[in-house]
């Protein structure tokens, strides 16, 4: 304020000046003329410092800035310092803003920014994954034309948006199963916020726990029914002592049953449940194959041909799980082997070729053989290609499941190859860091050097 009228005082003296010295050595209308000149002196410099500042403002740039002296010169550095004000207000404003779309960007959940017509005004690389949108092409477009869904579309038209909406997608990775719920936010104009989560897992999840339920009941309901109907034969009927011997080894093997169940189920538990790493020690393979194959002779009753062979070596791991899984693959080539047929347990080191020596635990049978469709699905607990069969020979479905996740504890890996009629090997191949090798028997020392 103090520059404008500092000029204005300025531009005054100059016009009293050029009256006064004009009037004074020529005429009146001489010093008019001069004050007319410094008038137009004037205008012309404000013209010109006017267009410089229109020209720069078109194009601000601090580097660019026009100089000039007095009023012009402060008009000049006060736009200077308002553009860099407001540039780096700006360049906050937009951190601000990136940070926050990053922020959308990285949640796990799908995020879509809805306006009142149902256009999409943003959506973040999951949403766009969920439904398959393109996050830049099909912004501006309208949700339902994209999202083809007839109980989307009756959502979104409904207006009920207390309870999310479940729908089934066919994305890129297979069929998902959504859980997707709009949120209205802002002033109450319409702008709505869609939320989507995967939750494909956490049903197929929930099913295999429903499953999972629903076989232990009938599991345990069937040996349980059985007993209650021994029970009640026992009390009603009037039986022989030989009769209730009989009924009594029946209940027997039926209370049999359910302590294997309770007991695999108490394994499995444990298996899966407990994250720690079990404590460790070094098997002594050639016992514990000796060991296996005593308890399949047991089993077998001299039915089968038991064979036994392990190289001398140690396996680094937990005894009793893998005792457990080991006994499982031995006690199901027995149980799936016809009288007559030949149990071959092996423990083998592998060259793997590249100077590593893998451990592998085989079991071979000249058993009954799986048909190819199920051996897949043989480690999920209860999977049996025949229940009957498994039952019969005091099967609980969990076996394969146990020796499953003692091996995953182990980093060992199951293979399994098996021909209908003809037989089955099941192997736990170990890395080789858990295989120990014998020490080389010292050498002995030669004639020369001993004298
Ligand atoms: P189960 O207690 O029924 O034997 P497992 O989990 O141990 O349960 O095995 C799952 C199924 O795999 C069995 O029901 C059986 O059908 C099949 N199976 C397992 N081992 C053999 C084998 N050595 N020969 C043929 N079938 C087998």
């Amino acid at each position: 304020m103090r520059s404008v009228i500092l000029r204005l005082g300025i531009i005054a003296v100059a016009m009293v000046l050029a009256i006064v010295l004009g009037a004074h050595w020529l005429s009146l209308a001489h010093g008019l003329a001069f004050a007319c000149l410094v008038a137009l002196a004037v205008i012309g410099f404000d013209t010109l410092a006017l267009t410089r500042l229109l020209a720069w403002l078109r194009f601000p740039q601090r580097d660019t800035v026009p100089q000039s002296f007095g009023t012009w010169g402060e008009v000049f550095h006060r736009s200077a310092r308002q553009l860099r004000l407001w540039q780096s207000r700006v360049q906050r404003e937009e951190g601000r803003l990136s940070r926050f779309i990053e922020a959308l960007q990285a949640s796990p959940n799908g995020v879509m920014l809805l306006d009142a017509n149902g256009q999409i005004d943003w959506c973040n690389a999951t949403a766009a994954g969920h439904f398959g949108l393109d996050p830049r092409r099909d912004l501006r477009q309208h949700a339902v034309h994209l999202i083809r869904n007839p109980e989307f579309v009756a959502y979104l038209a409904a207006h009920q948006f207390a309870e999310p909406l479940l729908m089934r997608r066919t994305g890129s990775h297979g069929n998902l199963l959504l859980s997707v719920q709009v949120i209205p936010y802002g002033d109450g104009d319409g702008d709505r916020l869609l939320l989507s989560r995967d939750v494909t897992q956490v049903e197929r999840t929930e099913a295999m726990r429903r499953d999972f339920v629903a076989n232990v009941s009938h599991e345990i309901k069937t040996p349980l029914t059985v007993i209650a109907g021994f029970v009640e034969s026992l009390r009603s009927l009037d039986l022989s002592a030989e009769e209730r011997d009989h009924i009594l080894g029946l209940m027997q093997q039926q209370s049999d049953r359910m302590r294997h169940l309770v007991e695999d189920l108490l394994t499995l538990a444990h298996l899966e449940g407990d994250p720690h790493q079990p404590a460790e020690e070094l098997l002594d393979m050639p016992a514990m194959v000796a060991r296996l194959a005593a308890d399949a002779r047991a089993l077998s009753g001299g039915r089968h041909r038991i064979e036994a062979t392990a190289d001398l070596s140690k396996l680094r791991g937990a005894g009793t799980e893998l005792t457990s899984a080991f006994g499982n693959l031995v006690s199901n080539a027995v149980r799936y082997t016809p009288p007559g047929g030949v149990v071959q347990i092996r423990w083998r080191v592998l060259d793997t070729g590249i100077g590593d020596a893998a451990g592998e635990f085989s079991v071979t049978d000249t058993g009954i053989g799986i048909p190819a469709e199920h051996i897949p699905r043989l480690t999920e607990r209860f999977y049996r290609v025949d229940r009957g069969r498994s039952r019969e020979s005091g099967g609980t479905g969990l076996g394969l499941a146990i020796v499953k996740h003692a091996l995953l504890r182990h980093q060992a890996e199951l293979r399994i190859a098996s021909e209908p009629g003809q037989g089955s090997t099941f192997s736990a191949r170990f890395p080789a860091q858990r295989v120990v090798l014998p020490e080389p028997a010292p050498a002995l020392a030669s004639e020369d050097e001993a004298s």
